[in-house]
């Protein structure tokens, strides 16, 4: 197991403290990962800049070319990516298996991508081209709950914008990244893609450094507010993806046998553990206690276990911090009167294992309800006015998603334009497209990701005006 960083195109052995990297499914110590010193964060952003000097200038093809190898070999190498994704993330292996296809075909999404140039009639006669020009060295850091996928994310759109870029993955899940940047290294030339490893001190070296001029987030508000204060001084570019509590809405004409397995799939995706899902859910009162049903169904039926195990139909949360925070949120809602109605399951003794678990009785105004669990439980609100239920849920500090669930999709797309979100899906939910921009509005992000308009902002904007 490479536990090294990459550096200039070279493995490397950390020079800093060590951190364990734990299998949540079993407690144990998978890997020691040595973290970067404060040299070797710096080395990585010294060869980033030497190799934009050429990069940059790499044609489209010989580009297109090199994402097509690196997605070959992703695919090629599916079974061990995905194998390591369990062993640090816990989630199934089908599961994993999704992750690592699911980041070959973005990879081949974002090749496809072509970057404009723009022509601008001016009414004075002249043209003016708008080109898109690269920043130079953009730092990504991510998170632990779709460790493969999200450094995709950062890594595929910074290089397709003929960018360099230097990733610090989630101390807890490391693996699969050194993996994947190891894979791209093939393809590229030296110092174009590094990975430093480390804790947040390393993401605060790597992301607060004068040399990046852009950094891209996905983690915790609380994090990404750091970074963002980090980044004044040199007036850094900023993406953040940050954490969300998105509403469900099911409206009384909800066709409810084909919704109960969507909204059971996306609350409960990768053990709650997904940044857009869905994680409040209010059902009309003439619906509530059939859907309620349906959802306690499919969650008894699921089979809680190591993600290695084949029957294994749902993971742990990933580590011991996120596995006391829900426990805490679930025993604080049942305190509050809140009623646990899925089967108390038999779980693994060993293990940051929590069933999926359904809580009714509770309202706004509980900590289960207003804040962002990522976990395995959902509070299920009855409603009877969803102008009254709009009205407070946007009330909430975030906006990242939301979800309205009817046959009736007129209605559903006017009661979507009045959510405080970045994205609203009717019927279904968390099913992101590399085609559209993806964001969190107030607290759930700045700026978006994803689509054209998500690439362009990996890029400057250089206007040339001729006059002849
Ligand atoms: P986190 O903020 O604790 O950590 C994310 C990354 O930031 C890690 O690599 C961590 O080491 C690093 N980090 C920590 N402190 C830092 C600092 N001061 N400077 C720079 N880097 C630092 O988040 P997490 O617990 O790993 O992830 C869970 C959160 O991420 C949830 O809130 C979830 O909603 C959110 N998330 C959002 C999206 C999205 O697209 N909006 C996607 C996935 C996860």
């Amino acid at each position: 197991m490479n536990t090294n960083l990459v550096i200039n195109g070279v493995s490397v052995q950390g020079q800093a403290a060590l951190t364990d990297v734990i299998n949540p499914a079993t407690e144990e110590v998978i890997a020691q990962v040595a973290s970067a010193s404060a040299e070797q964060v710096d080395d990585a952003i010294q060869a980033a800049k030497t190799a934009f000097k050429t990069w940059k200038n790499i044609s489209d093809a010989d580009l297109a070319q090199a994402f097509s190898n690196i997605a070959a070999d992703i695919r090629a190498e599916n079974a061990e990516l995905a194998e390591l994704i369990t062993l640090e993330q816990g989630k199934p292996l089908g599961l994993a298996q999704f992750e690592v296809e699911g980041g070959a075909s973005w990879i081949e999404y974002l090749s496809s991508l072509e970057i404009p140039v723009e022509t601008i009639a001016d009414p004075s006669g002249k043209t003016i081209k708008v080109y898109n020009r690269p920043l130079g060295v953009v730092a990504s850091i991510t998170p632990w709950n779709w460790p493969f996928m999200i450094a995709i994310w950062h890594l595929i759109p910074a290089l397709k914008t003929k960018n360099c870029v230097v990733n610090k993955p989630s101390e807890y899940t490391p693996l699969s990244t050194i993996r994947l940047v190891e894979i791209i290294n093939r393809h590229v030339p030296k110092g174009v893609c590094s990975v430093v490893l480390g804790t947040g001190e390393v993401g605060g070296a790597l992301s607060g450094h004068p040399d990046v001029a852009k950094v891209t987030f996905t983690g915790s508000t609380r994090t990404g507010q750091r970074i963002l204060s980090n980044s004044v001084d040199s007036l850094k570019s900023v993406v953040l993806e940050l954490g969300g509590n998105d509403v469900g809405l099911v409206l009384e004409d909800a066709d409810l046998d084909v919704v109960a397995e969507r909204i059971f799939g996306s609350a409960f995706l990768n053990a709650g553990q997904t940044c857009a899902a869905l994680k409040r859910l209010y059902v009309h009162e003439s619906v509530y206690d059939q859907l309620t049903e349906k959802l306690v169904n499919i969650a008894n039926a699921q089979v809680v276990g190591a993600g290695l195990n084949p029957e294994t139909t749902f993971g742990p949360i990933q580590n011991k911090a996120q596995y006391e925070k829900v426990k805490g949120l679930i025993t604080d809602a049942v305190a509050k009167g809140g009623q646990i109605i899925t089967a108390q399951q038999n779980i693994p003794e060993k293990g940051y294992f929590v069933a999926p678990t359904l809580v009714t009785n509770v309202d706004n105004g509980i900590a289960l309800v207003d804040e962002e669990q990522f976990g395995p439980v959902l509070p299920i609100i009855k409603f009877s006015d969803v102008n009254e239920v709009i009205a407070q849920t946007n009330q909430s500090e975030f906006g990242l998603g939301g979800s309205v669930w009817s046959t009736d999709i007129a209605k559903a797309e006017e009661i979507a334009s009045r959510m405080e979100t970045g994205t609203v899906w009717i019927n279904s939910h968390s099913d992101l497209s590399p085609a559209a921009p993806f964001g969190g509005w107030k607290t759930s992000g700045l700026g978006f990701s994803f689509g054209l308009d998500g690439l362009l902002l990996f890029t400057h904007k250089q206007a040339i005006h001729i006059t002849q």
